[in-house]
């Protein structure tokens, strides 16, 4: 593993906020001030290929998770707001593939997406201007 890898794995496991890949740019730079953002994108995505890190798709931009313990997230659709939940919903692979026809499931993401406190709060206070 090159330096550059090293340290951009050592940056999404030490933050708990999902970064973005502009995010984990922001943070590598603190430590290799030459890196280049191509170089950020390449290395996370070997990192995910590697299950070293995951990727989190969904509405918004893409982001990065160095926890790889199985959790849920909840996301915000108005703004960046995304944490862990706890794990609400566990769900048996067995009994998922049993469902799809001759499918077999090898893992699953669970995302609740919907509106944060303090989006909900901003929308509410503009409705009563
Ligand atoms: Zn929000
Ligand atoms: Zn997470």
């Amino acid at each position: 593993m090159t330096q550059q890898k090293q340290v951009i794995l050592q940056k999404v496991r030490d933050s708990r906020t999902h970064p973005t890949a502009d995010e984990v740019y922001e943070m590598a730079r603190q430590s290799l001030p030459r890196i280049s953002l191509g170089t950020v994108y390449r290395n996370l995505d070997s990192l995910s290929r590697d299950g070293l890190i995951r990727t989190l798709e969904g509405s918004g931009p893409r982001r990065y998770d160095g926890d790889l313990e199985k959790h849920c997230h909840v996301r915000c659709k108005l703004c960046s707001y995304i944490r862990d939940t706890v794990p609400v919903v566990e769900i048996s692979l067995e009994e998922a593939s049993q469902s799809f026809d001759g499918f077999m499931v090898t893992d699953y993401h669970i995302e609740f997406v919907g509106m944060c406190g303090e989006c909900r709060e901003r929308l509410n206070a503009e409705r009563t201007l």
